[in-house]
């Protein structure tokens, strides 16, 4: 991601490291982008804040059924050389992955949306599963709770704001949103562009949920 960053960077662009508040209308091609005590005009604004992507506040944005499919990992720092590749474990819910980092349990689905604390009773069903299917596992390392953004239909949205041109949704990747970062990167420049686009976005349309 930083080599990505860094390339963006030496290609002109700007990285603000910032929260976005709201996005309003700029006349009728252009939108402004409010974060704390600060805003900027821009030709185009692209949504892809995740599960918050709908907190964003500001009459450009339309009501979509965004919610959050809550997951969590647990890394055994010392034990990625007992798997030479990652495994799932269907009946558990969960994939351990041998990483540079150690072996990261990591998975279950849990509907609590974006406020609730993190809940051990998670963490512990990771680490005993774990710890069923590879008993030589040793200590417990560090954990993470991570916020999957899930529409209900389980396909992201990826197109125009019905109420503004200049606003591109690109969220809701629910369980594989690194790997279709991609190609959802792909579409929404073709989007912007006006070319043709590399496949039909017909289906990722916010306009499925607007009646
Ligand atoms: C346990 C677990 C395992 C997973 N494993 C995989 C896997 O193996 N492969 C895979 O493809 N996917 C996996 N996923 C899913 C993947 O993590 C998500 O689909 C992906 O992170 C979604 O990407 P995103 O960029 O849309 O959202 P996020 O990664 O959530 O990024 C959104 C970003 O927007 C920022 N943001 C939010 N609000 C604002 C705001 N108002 N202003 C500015 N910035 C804001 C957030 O801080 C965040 O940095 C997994 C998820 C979990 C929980």
């Amino acid at each position: 991601v930083s080599q990505l960053a860094n390339r963006f960077a030496e290609d002109g662009g700007e990285i603000v490291c910032d929260r976005v508040q709201s996005i309003e209308p700029a006349g009728l091609d252009q939108v402004r982008v409010g974060m704390p005590g600060n805003s900027r005009v821009f030709n185009n604004a692209v949504i892809a804040a995740g599960a918050w992507s709908t907190r964003i506040e500001g009459s450009v944005m339309d009501r979509l059924p965004l919610d959050t499919e809550r997951g969590y990992h647990v890394m055994f720092p010392d034990d990625a050389p007992l798997l030479t590749r990652p495994v799932g474990l269907a009946d558990a819910g969960l994939y351990l992955s041998p990483l540079g980092g150690g072996l990261r349990a990591a998975g279950t689905v849990e509907l609590a949306g974006l406020d609730a604390k993190p809940n051990p009773r998670r963490l512990d069903y990771i680490e005993n599963a774990a710890r069923r299917a590879l008993p030589a596992l040793s200590r417990r390392g560090d954990t993470w709770l991570g916020f999957r953004p899930t529409l209900p239909d389980s396909l992201p949205v990826i197109g125009r704001s019905s109420k503004h041109p200049s606003v591109i949704y690109a969220f809701g990747h629910h369980h594989i949103g690194l790997t279709l970062g991609g190609i959802t990167g792909k579409l929404v420049q073709q989007i912007i562009d006006r070319e043709d686009p590399i496949v039909d976005p017909t289906p990722y349309a916010a306009q499925r949920f607007l009646s």
